[in-house]
């Protein structure tokens, strides 16, 4: 059995496990590794590691950062087989899939090669008599990024590229299901010249988040989760005195209105409901329906996800691999079973379906639910599975109601061809990721990433300008220089003109 160790001074680390975690192909149902459970010691070794090379990281010019971030690019671009194949394996989703997610992680790369300009600060002279202001934003020193399962390569890459270039140390703490993709992104890191003890990975499960939530080396957290998490790592992590941004849970809406061209419509929301088989946080779980196209729309969107080929992630042809575990797809069909015993009409049924040669993988087929009450937990819960819940309401102002009584408030969409509406929508929802004929509105790497609610607790949005922010503290430094000329010393608190 392969044992996956952390990644600790440029180099892999065994460390003193306390234990180790079953690493399962969900495709197969199989344990097909073994990943260490980091000691209370091992994160502290991670941490001391971490805070000395972050000491002369900060110093290492811009130039030569943004060098290392150039070659690092290079280096996921040409390594993304061998990425791809971990995600495959561990998460499940298709190869061209896992493919989609390193282009889109990839961009935070490529953020992170204009640091420079990002970092840019602000100059003021004679703000008083002989006396000049500038700001700069120094890194906040070691960071810790806690990650969830369903983007092993992206989410971490969300991350870690604006923190390093911004001059911190880094320390990745992988979801248990998917390590993997981690610890080649360190070898990668190692190649471009990043010196040992930048990014580190330590793994673990909950102990080790709890460990890192009260660790005094450690001064700002990036987490990523579910929304419970989110609030556990906030509460602990401020509490420590630690910098945190928790994005947690969601639970999309798109809304139809009956001027939209519903042909196109289906084919975007049938690929936005079940890609990465809905283990997306912009996933788009929930259509609200106007004015009486819900039950069209669930035929034609059916039309379309009847096409889906489902399967294991490196066949050919596969569009929608299975889901993360055993247990999510229990919870997933018992969402579907009370829906249906609620009255919602099953259009497509994805509960019994059985991939021959994968009888023990974790697959589900693609499933629409039309007419769904709001009062069925697979509306208002986080399902995190391929299912489409189609709701109905009578006008755009009932619509909008729904949407915004959601807890969560990550994505929100609408279908329509009247752009006075469209308008009116990106003005009154709640949420922080807005879409006008476009499901899943996540932002380029050079905006920032987040929702609002439930889904995002802090202040900061992840990457892009508000990751700059996050990732550094600011400084006005005020100057004069008595050679130029003196003034005499006053006690007023007075600007001299
Ligand atoms: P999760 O919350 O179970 O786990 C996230 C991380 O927290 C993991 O590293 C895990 O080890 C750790 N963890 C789990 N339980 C913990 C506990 N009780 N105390 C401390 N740490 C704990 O999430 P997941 O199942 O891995 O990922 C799916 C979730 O992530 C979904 O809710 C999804 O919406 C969310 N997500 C959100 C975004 C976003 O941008 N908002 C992006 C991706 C995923």
């Amino acid at each position: 059995m392969k044992t996956i160790e952390h990644w600790v001074d440029g180099a892999f680390y065994t460390g003193s496990p306390t234990g180790r975690i079953g690493v399962e192909n969900p495709a197969t149902g199989e344990i097909e590794a073994e990943l260490l459970q980091a000691s209370a010691a091992d994160l502290d070794h991670a941490v001391e590691v971490a805070r000395r090379a972050q000491q002369e990281w900060a110093k290492v010019p811009l130039a030569k950062r943004v060098d290392i971030m150039f070659k690092m690019r290079q280096l996921v671009l040409d390594h993304s087989d061998e990425l791809a194949r971990s995600i495959v394996a561990e998460h499940g989703k298709n190869y061209s899939d896992a493919i989609g997610e390193l282009q889109r992680g990839r961009e935070t790369l490529d953020f992170a090669c204009g640091i420079n300009a990002a970092l840019k600060g602000e100059h003021s002279f004679d703000i008083s008599r002989g006396v000049d202001i500038h700001t700069l934003r120094q890194p906040v020193g070691v960071v810790a990024g806690i990650c969830p399962f369903n983007f092993p390569a992206m989410v971490p890459m969300w991350m870690h590229p604006v923190a390093i270039a911004t001059g911190n140390a880094f320390i990745l703490k992988p979801a248990s299901p998917t390590p993997t993709a981690s610890l080649l992104t360190a070898e990668l890191y190692k190649q471009a010249g990043l010196p040992d003890g930048v990014f580190n990975v330590v793994s673990g499960d909950r102990t080790t988040v709890e460990k890192i939530l009260e660790h005094p080396g450690i001064d700002a957290i990036s987490f990523v989760g579910s929304t419970p998490v989110a609030h556990i790592v906030q509460n602990v992590g401020v509490t420590h005195g630690k910098r945190v941004q928790a994005l947690g849970g969601a639970n999309n809406h798109a809304i139809v209105l009956p001027d939209a061209d519903l042909d196109f419509a289906a084919g975007h929301i049938s690929a936005a409901a079940f890609g990465a088989a809905g283990e997306r946080c912009m996933a788009l779980p929930v259509v609200v329906a106007v004015g009486g196209v819900g039950p069209i729309l669930a035929e034609k969107v059916k039309a379309h996800a009847e096409q889906i080929k489902v399967g294991p992630g490196m066949e050919d042809g596969v569009q929608m691999g299975p889901v993360i575990s055993a247990a999510a797809k229990k919870r997933i069909v018992g969402l579907i079973d009370d829906a249906e015993s609620r009255g919602a009409s099953v259009v497509l049924d994805g509960r019994s379906l059985v991939i021959e040669g994968h009888e023990n993988g974790h697959f589900l087929g693609p499933t629409v639910l039309d007419g769904v009450p709001l009062e069925a937990p697979v509306y208002y819960e986080e399902v995190f599975g391929p299912v489409l819940t189609i709701v109905h309401a009578d006008s755009y102002a009932q619509a909008i109601e729904i949407v915004n009584a959601s807890e969560f408030g990550n994505g929100a969409a609408i279908f329509t061809n009247d752009g006075g509406m469209a308008r009116r929508f990106t003005l009154d929802v709640e949420a922080g990721m807005v879409g006008v004929n476009v499901p899943i509105p996540t932002p380029v790497a050079y905006y920032s990433f987040g929702g609002w609610k439930e889904s995002l607790l802090g202040d900061h949005h992840i990457h892009g300008p508000e990751g700059v922010r996050f990732y550094t503290r600011g400084k006005a430094i005020t100057s004069r220089w008595p050679s130029e000329r003196t003034y005499a010393a006053t006690m007023s608190f007075q600007r001299e003109d």
